[in-house]
């Protein structure tokens, strides 16, 4: 059985598409370090799955009445909180298969609907201005990121909880780029 909450997540991301940690493993010490994330969830070879950290609830702020985070999975419910570590090569794109939002193109600042059929790995077409520009140069209102790394928080519905300032400023000291975010649901 899947929940709506579990199929959505709250992403950090750099604020620079091609930024990436040359060093991965200090970089998951790091995180470890200021609290955010814990040990490793144990399975086969993973290093991408961590427990959240003993400050995680000072850097995450949920909204309304205090919900009930599960941290670790039980029999009953599979959909609990935890980070993902993402890692690419290249830049990629990810975005809400629902609750999803039309990107605003950068020219004529209007919503591009068809985004997902004009565009290529570097740029999106705008229907109504024709101007092709690059994908990290569109408003994506906070339902989709452009990145090579993204700090994913599972469990998390859109607005349902938000980072800190005090967070984003330490993923900036360790990493030299600004960090924003955003919300995806599968
Ligand atoms: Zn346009």
């Amino acid at each position: 059985m899947s929940s709506a909450h579990g199929q959505c997540s709250l992403y950090l991301v750099p604020d620079q598409p091609d930024f990436t940690v040359q060093d991965f493993s200090s970089f998951v010490s790091a995180l470890q370090d200021i609290g955010l994330i814990s040990h490793r969830i144990n399975s086969d070879n993973n290093d991408t799955d961590y427990y959240s950290g003993e400050r995680f609830l000072d850097y995450i702020a949920y909204m309304g009445c205090a919900p009930a985070i599960q941290f670790e999975a039980t029999d009953e419910n599979h959909d609990f909180c935890f980070i993902k570590l993402h890692r690419y090569d290249v830049a990629e794109l990810i975005y809400s298969n629902t609750q999803s939002r039309a990107p605003h193109c950068p020219a004529c600042n209007k919503p591009v609907r068809n985004w997902q059929h004009n565009m290529n790995s570097t740029t999106v077409l705008c229907d109504s201005c024709g101007t092709s520009s690059d994908i990290e140069k569109f408003d994506w209102r906070k339902m989709a990121g452009y990145a090579r790394l993204f700090i994913e928080i599972t469990d998390i519905f859109p607005k349902e909880a938000i980072p800190q300032q005090i967070l984003l400023d330490k993923l900036s000291a360790l990493s030299d780029t600004n960090w924003q975010y955003f919300y995806s649901c599968r």
